[in-house]
């Protein structure tokens, strides 16, 4: 048994919250009771997640998408009633951790997505550090690479070739990091590794020869949350349940 506050602190820390500059509160963001036996943890906060951490008997409900962001009307309406409603009824605990999570050299989203892809970073890059990049074991070709994506994540990733070179450094960055391309070109990337495109990423990997695969932002997100849920549970000899709500985005 872990009280709801030592979690808290532990994560804080762990996770190094007060040092990243954020789209939504990074901890605690709705309060349950106090006692923690049972974690359940998830890639988003939605219903369908909520209601399994319900089923589940969770004390809390660990994501790396969480119910505020930046930009919202602050309003508990709608599916965010919902959402609330079914949090406070049965006394869940929510905690989401956003790009701290995105970010933590072992456990979290960038790390976790590289052991799948066979990848290890020797360098940051990008806004707040948040792009991995290293190197491959040997010098592959595109569409191997691009199988190997497929093999790992359970998808086919959308593949913006580059000029066909050898790829030797590879640059990732999970979720919608599309907006980080230019940066893991000037970094060195070969190939960039994320899960959201936009139209200016096509004409970006034409002109400069980088390759670019969008592979899901939820199939690149889905590793850091069950990654921290074990942490968790190890620490403090707790149950830990990954629930993965399936997203083709
Ligand atoms: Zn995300």
């Amino acid at each position: 048994m872990a009280h709801r506050a030592e979690i808290e602190t532990h994560l804080a820390e762990l996770l190094a919250v007060d040092r990243f500059k954020d789209y939504g509160p990074n901890g605690l963001q709705v309060e349950g009771r106090a006692q923690v036996q049972r974690v359940v943890s998830g890639v988003t906060a939605s219903l369908a997640l909520i209601e399994a951490a319900i089923e589940a008997r969770a004390d809390v409900l660990l994501v790396h998408h969480g119910l505020f962001w930046r930009g919202q009307d602050g309003r508990i309406t709608g599916w965010m009633r919902q959402r609330v409603a079914r949090l406070l009824a049965h006394d869940i605990s929510l905690f989401a951790y956003h790009l701290p999570l995105d970010a933590h050299p072992a456990l979290g989203n960038n790390a976790q997505l590289g052991l799948r892809l066979g990848l290890s970073a020797d360098a940051r890059f990008g806004e707040q550090d948040l792009g991995f990049i290293g190197s491959a074991a040997s010098a592959m070709l595109l569409p191997d690479f691009a199988s190997q994506v497929q093999q790992a994540l359970g998808r086919a990733p959308l593949v913006l070739p580059g000029d066909g070179r050898p790829l030797r450094r590879l640059a990732w960055c999970t979720g919608g990091a599309q907006g980080h391309f230019e940066a893991a070109i000037a970094a060195g990337a070969d190939a960039f590794v994320t899960g959201e495109v936009s139209e200016p990423q096509a004409h970006l990997a034409r002109e400069t020869g980088v390759a670019f695969l969008a592979c899901g932002h939820h199939a690149t997100e889905r590793y850091g949350a069950p990654a921290l849920g074990a942490h968790l549970a190890a620490h403090f000899e707790i149950q830990h349940q990954f629930i993965d709500i399936d997203n083709p985005a």
